[in-house]
């Protein structure tokens, strides 16, 4: 695209069009009843109750005090229920996954919303036609996608949450100064190509999951190591210009929004606390979800990343994630006796997902107590 383009006006435009919504359809109270049923947990509800902390059997369970749906997940699922409600049999489609929680996915496929077909990596909007229903999900889409969809006569449900755009219209600042733009991200994550789309000039930074490894020398951590660089290129910018003109050549802002960062600093508190293990539970490739993760396992108590209650079992075994995203199993997860475990979960977490990983815990250890009677 062109780097002239004007990405905000853009925006400004289409969200102005007569097939375009970002408020829902007047089914709200309905559709959160029907989320609450769908989706909340008496287990969660009881440790909210109980300050955080409460034990069942020989398992004292201890939640993180920010966890679980953040505002802009779950108003991103209400308006895709909401949506389904208003055209209960048109096409509708998602140009990616709403959040990033298997579970929510799951449930919208069997309400037949669809993501947009990928074809060798590229999408296949030629499937998207006039009259269909398409929805943006919570953390927006690339800027070359609306325009596509706009050419098309489709009604568009935009979930993007307000604190996304917000994002946007930063980096969209910062082209107007002709800055470039150098994001921290994953560049395959769909969040990072949103962004990007709406830059003018950017590097983006990548993971190590993303063979960033072959590149850079060994024991290089962009988590810790790029805000060096940046403090470098701050120090360089300023020898270069001046400090009093450093303002006009280098901006840095943070990206993690309220409700990340709570759950982060909620899990700095939880981890401080004597635990047996942590489970942290939230989509794969839930990248907030990969940081409650890092910081569990920089505590050193032992922690599983899993996004269902399904990586637990046959019997005392656990499949989970490290932070990085390796997939590692393991026997006898759960030590004898009375344990005490630490519990959070990422901004798409329902807390039915925990309640249902928390019951198979319960039931591992009330089997381990009958076993030795
Ligand atoms: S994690 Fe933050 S930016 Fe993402 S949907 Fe939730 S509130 Fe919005």
């Amino acid at each position: 695209m062109d780097s002239d383009f004007d990405a905000k006006e853009f925006r400004k435009n289409f969200s102005r069009s007569k097939n375009y919504n970002r408020k829902g359809f007047g089914h709200k109270e309905e559709i959160l009843e029907l989320m609450n049923h769908e989706y909340t947990s008496d287990i969660i509800k009881t440790l909210k109750e109980n300050g955080y902390e409460h034990t069942w059997g020989n398992v004292t369970v201890r939640l993180a005090k920010a966890n679980g749906f953040c505002f802009g997940v779950e108003s991103a699922v209400q308006m895709a229920y909401e949506s389904r409600k208003q055209f209960p049999t048109g096409k509708m489609w998602l140009t990616n996954e709403i959040i990033h929680n298997p579970t929510v996915n799951k449930r919208l496929e069997e309400m037949n919303v669809q993501n947009i077909p990928l074809d060798q990596g590229k999408k296949q909007f030629e499937v998207v036609n006039a009259g269909d229903v398409v929805i943006l999900p919570a953390f927006g889409a690339a800027v070359d996608e609306m325009l596509t969809l706009s050419e098309k006569n489709v009604q568009i449900v935009d979930t993007t949450c307000p604190l996304v755009i917000k994002v946007w219209n930063t980096v969209e600042k910062h082209k107007k100064g002709e800055f470039t733009s150098i994001i921290h991200g994953k560049y395959s994550h769909e969040e990072t190509v949103a962004t990007a789309s709406n830059a003018g000039k950017y590097v983006i930074v990548k993971n190590m999951t993303e063979k960033f490894k072959l590149a850079i020398s060994e024991g290089f951590d962009p988590d810790s190591d790029l805000i060096k660089v940046e403090k470098l290129l701050e120090k360089t910018m300023m020898r270069k210009y001046g400090v009093e003109n450093i303002n006009e050549h280098f901006i840095r802002f943070n990206t993690i929004c309220n409700a990340t960062q709570e759950r982060q600093d909620a899990m700095n508190k939880l981890v401080e606390q004597d635990l047996d293990l942590i489970l942290v539970i939230g989509g794969w490739n839930s990248s907030n979800t990969s940081h409650l993760q890092e910081i569990a396992e920089k505590s050193g108590i032992p922690s599983y990343w899993i996004d269902s209650e399904q990586r637990i079992g046959p019997g005392n075994r656990i499949e989970y994630k490290l932070k990085h995203g390796e997939q590692v199993e393991k026997e006898n997860f759960l030590p004898e006796g009375p344990i005490t475990i630490g519990v959070t979960s990422g901004a798409s977490t329902p807390d039915k997902v925990v309640e249902e990983a928390l019951v198979k815990v319960f039931d591992l250890k009330r089997e381990e107590l009958l076993q030795a009677k």
